[in-house]
């Protein structure tokens, strides 16, 4: 029998094979891990690697578990970095505990609710689990307007938004199969989701792949344009996936190699394939619903994070003798927006403003919320971002502009940084930074405190290069905690499934480094507001000198 795969490349990616991502895409695995990964591992000896799988659908089954615990406790593992969607029904829920993803097993990590994920490639892939309930509030493995009307507007609605280049749905979009090739015995018209037609409506998906209807289809790539009306834009290709193992023989496993768009000529990038139809969901007779159901995305006012830092209009610098009347930096790009409320995005209303004490281009600093000490910062990106692997270059650059400015204000004061980063649990990227007197102890101390306390907790502590970049270390999407010492010095630990929130914290606060265990729970460290504001205002003056926001 031949292998149900092809490849895919359908000739637009010639000539850039450095860019090129080499993927895999899979319908519902409904527990049979060993033939999946069985079949991925014969089709990578046979064609060579691949760089990731992609799962949609049920991924788990309603068979025992047997197969499962060998992969979650490392006995089989993967072979290859795996993607999933969450649960579909009530039975599953149960394997996806944190609706913000996270790590099921080694090399295979479940995306999350819904959200987008940027490869280290630029390869960028927005995900919906679920499938389609309209009466909120709709329980876990259920995905409402709200849901979809909300990564609409985080994605769409700035002017330089083009498109995406792959979507993952567990249902297929209602009325896919209008204008296209025959979709088999499912109809269209009745089955399928009308929320997640008019998501790849909205986001313009080069690739969209759903399941749950275990057969195949490969819709003709249908055009996002109004031809003669609108510039050509990029052609969709939506595919849908059987079930994993099924007896008909039907393709499950799709192989498409693809250089992410934005690295991509934009002439080359909306060339049309011959076969292309038009726009299945393009509103025409019965099919002008779509698109009703969910309220149109709101465009918010960009840069609104541009509140006064008081005190600082008007003086000078003393290193320059220059007057600072101008402190708002250069106005960067629109950053990318929250989901939802978030605590740590500048722009929004949920921000303590008054602990905010420095704001560069791309990030900012604030006090923490009931620190370890009076001079505990968080450094924080203006946008929202989860991790430091999701940061782009320029956003990068500005953390270590920080980290290197705050070791240094903190020398000077007889301290040394210690800087750690939690990727779990946590929406928006926070960077510790704990400064611990000179006097308490020495930078060994700190590292064997890391280590000690993690092997009484079973975390595996990996010493790092100490010039490694996190984003070669961690995969997207995978949950982790490093630490990073004066030196340079990096800790670091793939979380599989539990870690201890205050894990870093916890350290910190030991015997062997500040000594003061009773505040390892920040909850306990909480003072009033003046207070708060008190110790913002001195951080700000003390740390004014080596403000290089100042600068041009
Ligand atoms: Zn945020």
């Amino acid at each position: 029998m031949i292998i149900p795969y092809d490849n895919c490349c359908d000739g637009r990616n010639a000539g850039s094979y450095g860019n090129t991502r080499n993927c895999l895409a899979c319908g519902d695995v409904e527990g049979k891990f060993d033939i999946l990964f069985n079949r991925v591992r014969a089709i990578q000896k046979k064609s060579g690697n691949f760089d990731l799988l992609l799962c949609v659908g049920n991924f788990f089954g309603s068979t025992p578990d047997a197969e499962w615990e060998e992969y979650k406790t490392g006995i089989k593992k993967a072979p290859i970095q795996t993607y999933v969607l969450g649960a579909n029904n009530q039975e599953t829920v149960k394997y996806f505990q944190d609706a913000d993803g996270c790590e099921l097993a080694e090399n295979i990590t479940y995306l999350g609710r819904k959200g987008i994920f940027t490869g280290s490639s630029g390869l960028q892939i927005v995900y919906l689990s679920g499938t389609e309930s309209l009466n909120e509030p709709v329980p876990g493995y259920n995905f409402s307007p709200k849901d979809v009307s909300s990564l609409r507007t985080m994605l769409c609605t700035t002017s330089q938004f083009k498109g995406v280049d792959i979507l993952l749905t567990s249902p297929w979009p209602k009325y896919v199969g209008n204008f296209g090739n025959s979709s088999g015995e499912v109809d269209t018209k009745k089955c399928g989701s009308a929320l997640v037609s008019s998501l790849a409506m909205g986001l313009k998906p080069r690739y969209h792949f759903a399941a749950l209807e275990k057969t195949y289809y490969e819709r003709l790539p249908y055009r996002n344009h109004v031809v003669l009306q609108e510039n050509a834009q990029h052609a969709t290709r939506f595919i849908a996936l059987a079930n994993v193992g099924n007896p008909e023989k039907k393709k499950y496993l799709y192989a498409f190699s693809i250089v992410p768009m934005k690295l991509m000529d934009a002439a080359e990038l909306v060339k049309q394939p011959p076969d292309v139809t038009e726009n299945p969901y393009r509103k025409s007779g019965q099919e002008a619903s779509i698109g009703k159901q969910i309220p149109a995305p709101v465009e918010e006012s960009a840069c609104q994070f541009f509140f006064d830092l008081n005190e600082k209009q008007g003086r000078k610098r003393s290193s320059t003798g220059r007057d600072s009347k101008s402190p708002h930096p250069k106005q960067p790009r629109k950053p990318p927006q929250p989901p939802g409320p978030c605590w740590f995005c500048l722009a929004s209303p949920e921000v303590e403003k008054h602990l905010v004490v420095n704001i560069g281009t791309h990030c900012y600093l604030a006090l923490a919320k009931g620190g370890l000490s009076d001079d505990h910062v968080l450094i924080l990106p203006i946008g929202h971002y989860q991790s430091v692997v999701e940061l782009s270059a320029e956003v990068v650059e500005e953390v270590e502009k920080y980290k290197a400015t705050l070791r240094r204000f903190f020398k000077s004061r007889g301290k040394r940084c210690v800087v750690f980063e939690r990727n779990y649990k946590s929406h928006h990227l926070q960077l510790q930074v704990i400064p611990v007197p000179v006097s308490c102890c020495a930078t060994d101390d700190i590292k064997d405190a890391f280590i000690t306390q993690a092997q009484e907790q079973q975390i595996e502590l990996l010493e790092i290069p100490e010039h490694s970049d996190i984003k070669q270390i961690a995969q997207p999407g995978a949950a982790y905690f490093y630490v990073e010492l004066d030196t340079g010095e990096k800790l670091f630990h793939r979380i599989k499934k539990n870690f201890p929130l205050q894990f870093g914290r916890e350290v910190l606060a030991s015997e062997a480094i500040l000594n003061i265990p009773g505040k390892s729970d920040w909850r306990q460290c909480q003072i009033s507001k003046e207070d708060e504001e008190t110790l913002a205002r001195r951080f700000q003056k003390d740390f004014e000198p080596y403000d290089f926001t100042l600068d041009d």
